[in-house]
């Protein structure tokens, strides 16, 4: 599939849940949660039956995020789907809070780490928030103590062997920004990738205001105070659209997603979202969204479900409206971050 723009989409991020089990303050910071509808939640056999046909259309990467997407009950059932209904999926990843990695889980008959589970079944990429290393920190941003059971996470997707475990740290002045050195310095002693993210008006709190913004030019000025200065490294990228940065005297590399500041951030866009209660979202930075589980529930064959999703990346924005309207609307935990 291919965008009015020339961009090639092959790359599917998938909310399977709107729960969570943290309060992030930028994320969903209300104790009392609406959640949605069980009925209205796309089931396993949906979600693999809507990737299978993405991949027809030439999807091989997938990532399965929410909410808390191991929150989610008997969620390895899903990746047993995707494992053995769409086999194209060449790349697969899971983004979590990591407070569940280290958790025991059955799996055929043997006790194993939800981490070692996810890895046996296919699961190549990890990415994990971790906002701070400081306890009373971690607890004021995230809503919970899951600090240790998150670096316990870590330690058991490390000891299951993915290629690729990446860090996720969402910038907020004030709240973290005297952690970033420190959070660069764990992320290389245990040979994470880490990634410094904007805050993005994607919720409904106050959170996301002006004040509490801290661009990633900010955070790299931070960093370099207390490591060095920081070289660009614009030969390497991943699959999304952060700038890669390596530190001195290392190969360490530290990325920043500067989703409102950097205006080239759309250019190598190949997304395409689909939310938990089956809504396709050309763009999490815009409003626009289709909904592809009514005609699914109604009997679609693959072809219609193939039109569908030509018609939403044929949608595909040239890029997002963040800036122009920094209105908060539907929570990230639906979208999927
Ligand atoms: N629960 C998982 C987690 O926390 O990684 C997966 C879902 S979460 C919505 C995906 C990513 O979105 C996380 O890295 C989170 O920090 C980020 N995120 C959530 N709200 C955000 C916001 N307002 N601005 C920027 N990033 C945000
Ligand atoms: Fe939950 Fe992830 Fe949102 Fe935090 S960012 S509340 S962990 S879904």
């Amino acid at each position: 599939m291919e965008d009015r723009f020339g961009h090639r989409i092959s790359y599917l991020r998938v909310s399977i849940t709107d729960r969570c089990n943290e309060r992030c303050i930028y994320c969903m910071p209300q104790e009392t949660q609406e959640w949605l509808p069980r009925a209205e939640v796309l089931s396993y056999e949906e979600i693999a039956r809507l990737v299978r046909v993405a991949t027809t259309l030439g999807v091989t990467k997938l990532r399965v995020t929410g909410g808390e997407p191991l929150a989610r009950a008997n969620v390895l059932e899903l990746f047993r789907l995707l494992r053995d209904e769409a086999p194209a999926i060449r790349d697969l990843g899971v983004s979590t809070n990591g407070s569940l990695l280290a958790r025991e889980v059955k799996w055929e008959g043997e006790a194993m780490t939800m981490a070692t589970a996810l890895r046996r079944l296919g699961v190549r990429s990890l990415n994990v928030s971790l906002d701070s290393l400081d306890p009373v920190a971690y607890r004021a941003i995230t809503g919970r103590g899951f600090l240790p059971d998150v670096l316990a996470g870590l330690a058991a997707a490390r000891a299951a062997g993915f290629p690729s475990i990446k860090l996720n740290c969402v910038l907020m002045r004030g709240r973290n920004e005297a952690q970033l050195p420190a959070l660069v310095q764990f992320a290389g002693e245990h040979g994470h990738l880490i990634r410094f993210i904007e805050l993005m008006p994607v919720s409904t709190t106050e959170v996301l205001s002006e004040e509490n913004f801290l661009p990633v030019a900010e955070a790299r000025r931070i960093i370099e105070r207390g490591i060095g200065s920081l070289a660009a490294r614009p030969d390497f990228r991943t699959n999304g659209p952060a700038s890669y940065f390596q530190l001195p005297g290392s190969d360490q590399l530290v990325g920043f997603i500067g989703a409102l500041t950097n205006l080239h951030f759309c250019e190598s866009c190949n997304k395409l979202r689909l939310t938990c209660d089956g809504k396709l979202r050309p763009c999490l930075g815009s409003h626009l969204e289709f909904d592809i589980r009514d005609p699914l529930r109604a009997g679609a064959g693959d072809e219609e479900l193939r039109s569908l999703y030509r018609m939403v990346v044929d949608r595909k924005p040239l890029q997002h409206d963040f800036r122009d309207s920094y209105q908060p609307n539907r929570k990230m935990v639906a979208i999927g971050g």
